[in-house]
């Protein structure tokens, strides 16, 4: 597999307020593949995440400082587009927040929001997006009821298929599967699997197991000194199975955290 880094983290500190929740943080993402983040609670995993799509600035008194680079741009401390940086990074959370719209809209209204012009255009891709994440064959007959009907997992699927609606080259995901039941959990892990390759990958998670599966890289985080950074990462396996730092290798054979 392709080994390029597509976003470069470097010495990145977060601080809300005067607490710091992140210090020193440095990695590269790589284009194409599935990095897991993992850690105990409390450690800056979200607030990492939140970084990569600027979700920071919506947090008052939340300062980030340091580089991050996503393909050739600078995304910390300038004037971006933020609207274009979030159609290229995708974002999906814990609890899955369709729009109070129909199952239909929650696709097409991002597409208007982002200037894609034409309904029928604007449905084809919807149905594209639909099918992507296995759901077109579960609601096409419902397209016009509301998603906040679906079931858990059936919603975090359509979250999935607005994200990947508006054609991005990147995903966040923050612990996607801990509100689902463990079926619903199995088909959102396995969709996630599916998107190597063709998407570059962060996902959040505190389910080590789930880690294991479907990450080629694994990150982990922890609480020194009063913030949160990065005590351990690489390729998944190779941390998985050999552990330089003493906590990382406690945590992920399940000993701590
Ligand atoms: P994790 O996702 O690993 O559980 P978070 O990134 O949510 O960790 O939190 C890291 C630290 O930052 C915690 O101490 C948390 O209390 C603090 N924090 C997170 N969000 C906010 C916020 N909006 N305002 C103030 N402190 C926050
Ligand atoms: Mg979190």
């Amino acid at each position: 597999m392709d080994r390029e880094p597509v976003i470069c983290i470097e010495s990145v500190g977060v601080r809300y307020g005067q607490a710091e929740a992140l210090r020193n943080v440095t990695m590269p993402i790589y284009r194409g593949c599935i990095t897991a983040i993992v850690g105990p609670s409390g450690c800056g995993k979200s607030t990492f995440l939140n970084c990569l799509n600027r979700m920071t600035d919506m947090i008052e008194g939340c300062q980030v400082a340091g580089r991050i680079r996503i393909d050739d741009a600078q995304i910390i401390g300038r004037r971006i587009d933020l609207l274009a940086l979030r159609r290229r990074v995708g974002m999906i959370f814990q609890k899955p927040n369709p729009f109070p719209l129909s199952i239909r809209s929650n696709l097409t209204f991002p597409l208007k929001e982002h200037g894609v012009r034409g309904r029928r255009r604007r449905e084809a891709r919807a149905r594209r997006a639909l099918e992507q994440v296995g759901l077109w064959k579960e609601v096409r007959d419902r397209l016009d009821e509301p998603a906040l009907a679906l079931s858990g997992g059936q919603q975090q699927r359509l979250c999935l298929a607005r994200a990947l609606v508006l054609e991005p080259r990147i995903l966040l995901l923050d612990e996607p599967c801990s509100a689902l039941d463990p079926m619903a959990s199995a088909v959102v892990e396995d969709l996630i699997g599916s998107l190597r390759g063709r998407y570059t990958v962060v996902i959040v998670t505190h389910n080590l197991a789930q880690a294991r599966r479907v990450a080629d890289d694994l990150a982990v985080f922890w609480k020194v000194d009063g913030a949160g950074t990065v005590i351990e990462r690489g390729p998944a396996s190779q941390v998985f199975a050999s552990p330089k730092h003493e906590l990382a290798a406690a945590y992920v054979s399940g000993r701590r955290g």
